[in-house]
């Protein structure tokens, strides 16, 4: 599929503007390669409805060619709409900050409690984890292995369930509730600056699961509500996401199983439709498989957009490529290469930091190599400070270089004549290299390259 994205921009880079066809035929392939990350249709229509008017008003760019700017236009939406900038955690003012976990059963809060325990931990905050999932049997135990990796203790409702495992008398052990209420308290009693609440989930939304989630929060007033969602839910991530809008309301979103085969379309849909920006990024199941969500890298693969900026990165290239081809033109032509020329060619491979081993791998460079081989970089700064020394008309024309001239030369440039001497035939063994070439159609010494 990026085959085909990959082909319309080429056709497109050979145009001059953007056409409505064109707009039309590349906003096809834009719609294709998003169902194909598994966004939700109505997402899609809504996001290329909007990129295909950015792109019929936007004014003809000069930097940019017409495939650029579709290009530039299609990951600026999607980077915008999966949150512009990425947002950070917010604390609040007054500990403890209080994040609560909602999501469906299985996407990943759990596991996520205790990456962000620990990612928090290692900012030097003092998390305690809330198991407020009392659900399915295993929940609280669960939290509380995840909190030992996680170096984190556990708010547990159940006495004895694990050594060391917190529990405040008064917490009804039956009651998520309470539970997380107690949870809180006990944060701020025991000065830990953030709480993260994990909350039971159910295999779809149902009524019951998201009235327990409302009352914790209405308990706990989180500052933050965290939105775990699966990134291979698919289709569902629209009708998941906004029945926890409507239920639940979050401030952010966490993209689980980011480490599976899913393009992550789910996070455009999720982004689009409930307007949250997504937070983190969780990408596996160890601990360490945690990543602050970064819009950018996101939109890269949601529309599998590396071909597709390596496109641009072709593009200019190819510019370059022209560039160079004009300047090689006049050089071998032979008979305009002044010294400015030998300058900006002698700065050229000073940019070339690696020419040295890029010619180590050509075989029989000849002179050219042993030429490069012997370059040393701080001589360019020496033949830059000599060439501005000279006056236009030296540059033009070195023959008119006599003793006195070298003598001023050197004195401006803080070399010596023997300096200039050497430049001047350097540039003369150039200059010559050049008329050769532009005869001979070949690199003296360069056997066979060129035909
Ligand atoms: P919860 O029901 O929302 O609390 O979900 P859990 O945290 O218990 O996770 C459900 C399953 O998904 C577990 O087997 C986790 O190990 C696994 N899981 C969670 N996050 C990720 C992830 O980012 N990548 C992968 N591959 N598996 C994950
Ligand atoms: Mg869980």
């Amino acid at each position: 599929l990026s085959d085909r994205l990959t082909s319309t921009f080429k056709n497109l880079r050979s145009k001059g503007r953007l056409s409505e066809a064109d707009i039309d035929a590349t906003v096809r392939e834009i719609r294709r390669a998003l169902l194909d990350a598994d966004v939700a249709v109505t997402v899609v229509r809504e996001f290329t409805g909007k990129v295909r008017e950015r792109a019929l008003s936007a004014e003809v760019s000069g930097a940019l060619n017409p495939a650029q700017q579709v290009v530039k236009i299609v990951n600026d939406e999607l980077v915008s709409v999966l949150g512009g900038d990425q947002r950070p955690l917010r604390f609040a003012k007054t500990p403890p900050t209080v994040i609560l976990l909602a999501g469906l059963q299985g996407a990943g809060k759990t596991t996520l409690a205790g990456k962000l325990a620990q990612h928090l931990r290692e900012k030097g905050h003092t998390p305690l984890l809330v198991a407020a999932d009392l659900q399915r049997p295993n929940a609280v135990t669960q939290l509380q292995v995840v909190g030992e990796r996680a170096g984190v203790p556990v708010f547990a409702p159940h006495p004895g369930a694990q050594e060391g495992a917190e529990h405040l008398p008064g917490a009804s052990a039956g009651d998520p509730v309470a539970v997380a209420r107690d949870g809180v308290a006990t944060a701020r009693s025991r000065q830990h600056d953030v709480v993260i609440v994990d909350t039971a989930g159910r295999l779809g939304v149902d009524a019951e699961m998201m009235q327990q989630a409302a009352d914790i929060r209405d308990a706990v007033q989180p500052d933050e509500i965290l939105f775990v969602i699966d990134a291979m839910i698919g289709q569902d991530a629209v009708t998941t996401a906004q029945a926890f809008a409507d239920g639940v309301g979050f401030t952010g979103v966490v993209l689980s199983k980011l480490d599976g085969d899913a393009r992550g379309g789910a996070a455009l849909s999720v982004a689009s439709v409930t307007g949250r920006p997504i937070l983190f990024a969780s990408t596996g199941e160890k601990l360490t498989d945690f990543e602050v969500f970064h819009p950018d890298r996101m939109a890269g693969r949601i529309l599998d957009m590396g071909d597709v900026l390596s496109l641009i990165e072709q593009a200019e290239k190819a510019f370059d490529a022209d560039q160079a081809e004009a300047m090689a033109g006049k050089l071998v032509s032979g008979e305009d290469f002044t010294l400015e020329d030998f300058l900006v060619q002698m700065q050229g491979l000073r940019q070339m930091g690696s020419m040295k081993k890029m010619l180590g791998m050509l075989p029989g460079m000849g002179q050219m190599r042993e030429a490069i081989e012997n370059f040393d970089e701080r001589e360019v700064d020496r033949i830059e400070a000599i060439i501005r020394s000279m006056t236009p008309g030296e540059r033009n024309n070195p023959k008119i270089i006599n003793g006195s001239r070298r003598a001023r030369i050197a004195k401006g440039s803080g070399t010596t004549t023997t300096d200039v001497n050497q430049l001047l035939e350097r540039f003369a063994g150039a200059q010559q290299m050049m008329k050769q070439m532009a005869r001979g159609g070949g690199m003296p010494g360069v056997g066979g390259m060129g035909r």
